[in-house]
């Protein structure tokens, strides 16, 4: 939006590393609070409000219960004075400001919460988001400002002249060709892989993050019967933990460790799955969740910044830094889903300097990120996509899926029912998700693999109880027609989804 060229390449699918495997939240941090991180706070308040205005059909608001049983380590009078300190950062334009609940309102909002112990709570609010999608959405708005995007194209090897960073080596992870990309200014924003990244700049570079890993579990939302967000504090080591709405389901996180494995081997493993229920069956005592009501799990690795204070895996900074190695070479590291913006603002004003002062290209204003919505966000109130899907035969089930995935592009999907009916079907009934999607997920998502299609545009992978694999030939045979696949081909892409998907 700056008239910069920007060319972006991300080695597998766009959002496929941390940011599909976040709690979804996008939050103002309540737990940042108890570590005094009140600029944080504030920073991302403002972005939740942002957000909630530029893409409300991916960020919507999510009311929360914070019950407090006898023995916590938050207590009541101090989640009161959290909540006022919350309410205050949010410059008290926050959904709605919170309230402090008594016992039996608690109970009368969340009746399954164990009510032995119990001394009351409050009622506050955040947002939720699809976070794969959010990530998608904020690239095909940088496409549509002129930016080159593409997924599987990995960077391999960094080209130096006279010491500085010039640009990249790339190789196409789906047909192995190799490119090169000359580039004025180079921007390594890969998580979890920064400092491997940073390697490539300077074989020494000193590590800056020190990563944690956080797991999630999906049980059915019927096991544990709430409305609302929930956040408790463990009966196990007292760490914040949520359980989180997600239509029929229910996910429960997060683990907070050190990790030990790499970004690209990450797994969730039984003890920390026993870890999460165990939590959540001691605040719903009737749940009685055990490992075979898991239908899903995710893992991701938090990129936290180093801490030089050495401080436990939970309280370690969500701050962010920008910097530069020995050829130039701008690295963003930290920070979270909810501050993407700002952190972006921030390395996009650096790499506008760099090219001032090396290169004597002229001072660009900057631009309203902050206003300009994110492709299906130009509207808020979808009450007449709705009437549209339901006119044309859209099962109302469907079209709330779509307004949800696709705000005002889900008129996009339904010019594609149009020209071809049978695209109304749904892909794996009851799973409100129709076939039209797959075409759009390939047209205009960048989608280039089934499993694309599957995990991060429709979710069926988290949300289906077979992870979608009875669907997977027809997605494949779908996308066929876009790739000029043939049916040996269609049959590999299958496969090799149902491998992925059981694995
Ligand atoms: C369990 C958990 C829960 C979280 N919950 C929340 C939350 O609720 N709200 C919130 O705001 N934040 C949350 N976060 C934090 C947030 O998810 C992360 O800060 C954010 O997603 C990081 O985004 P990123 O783009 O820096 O990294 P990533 O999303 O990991 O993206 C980096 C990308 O770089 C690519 N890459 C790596 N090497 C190369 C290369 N050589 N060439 C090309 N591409 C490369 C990778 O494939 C990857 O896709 C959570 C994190 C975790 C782990």
């Amino acid at each position: 939006m700056r008239g910069l060229r920007t060319v972006l390449v991300e080695q597998n699918d766009l959002g496929s590393g941390t940011s599909s495997r976040s709690s979804r939240l996008v939050h103002g941090g309540l737990r940042y609070l108890e570590t005094g991180e009140l600029r944080l706070v504030l920073e991302a308040n403002r972005e939740r409000r942002v957000l909630l205005r530029i893409a409300p059909h991916l960020v919507w608001p999510l009311p929360f219960i914070f019950p407090v049983h006898r023995g916590d380590r938050v207590t009541l009078p101090r989640l009161a004075a959290g909540m006022w300190l919350y309410d205050l950062l949010a410059l008290f334009r926050n959904v709605r400001t919170h309230r402090m609940l008594g016992k039996r309102a608690v109970l009368e909002a969340e009746p399954m919460l164990r009510e032995r112990g119990l001394l009351g709570g409050a009622r506050f609010y955040d947002a939720q988001c699809d976070d794969a999608r959010l990530v998608l959405a904020t690239a095909r708005s940088a496409m549509h400002h002129g930016a080159l995007v593409a997924n599987y194209v990995g960077v391999v090897a960094l080209d130096r002249t006279a010491g500085r960073v010039v640009g990249a080596q790339v190789e196409d992870r789906l047909s192995g060709e190799r490119a090169a990309i000359r580039a004025s200014v180079v921007v390594n924003a890969t998580g979890p892989w920064a400092d491997r990244v940073r390697t490539l700049e300077d074989a020494g570079a000193a590590p800056l993050l020190r990563p944690t890993k956080g797991v999630h579990v999906v049980v059915d939302r019927s096991r544990i019967d709430h409305r609302d967000g929930i956040i408790f504090t463990s009966p196990i080591d007292g760490r914040v933990l949520f359980v989180l709405p997600w239509g029929d389901l229910s996910y429960i996180g997060t683990t907070d460790t050190d990790a030990t494995e790499p970004p690209d081997r990450l797994a969730t493993t039984a003890d920390e799955i026993i870890y999460l229920l165990r939590s959540t069956n001691a605040r719903f005592p009737s749940a009685r969740l055990g490992l075979d009501d898991v239908r899903a799990t995710w893992a991701g690795l938090r990129p936290l910044l180093a801490d030089r204070n050495g401080r436990s895996t939970s309280n370690r900074s969500r701050d962010h830094a920008v910097v530069q190695g020995s050829g130039g070479m701008i690295t963003v590291v930290g920070g979270k889903l909810t501050t993407y913006r700002a952190m972006a603002s921030e390395v996009v004003d650096r790499a506008a300097r760099e090219l001032r002062h090396r290169e004597g290209r002229a001072r660009r204003a900057a631009t309203r990120t902050d206003e300009e919505p994110l492709p299906g966000g130009e509207a808020a109130d979808l009450s007449g996509f709705r009437e549209r899907g339901l006119e044309i035969g859209v099962l109302p089930e469907s079209v709330e899926h779509l307004l949800r995935h696709y705000g005002t592009e889900a008129a996009g999907i339904y010019n594609l029912g149009g020209a071809d009916r049978r695209l109304l079907r749904r892909l794996l009934p009851p799973h409100p998700a129709i076939e039209a999607e797959v075409l759009h997920a390939v047209r205009r998502e960048l989608a280039q693999t089934v499993e694309d299609v599957m995990v991060r545009r429709l979710h069926l992978y988290y949300e289906h109880p077979e992870r979608g694999i009875p669907a997977a030939r027809r997605v494949a045979e779908l996308m066929a027609g876009e790739r000029a696949w043939d049916a040996a081909r269609v049959e590999r892409e299958a496969r090799r989804y149902e491998e992925f998907a059981r694995r």
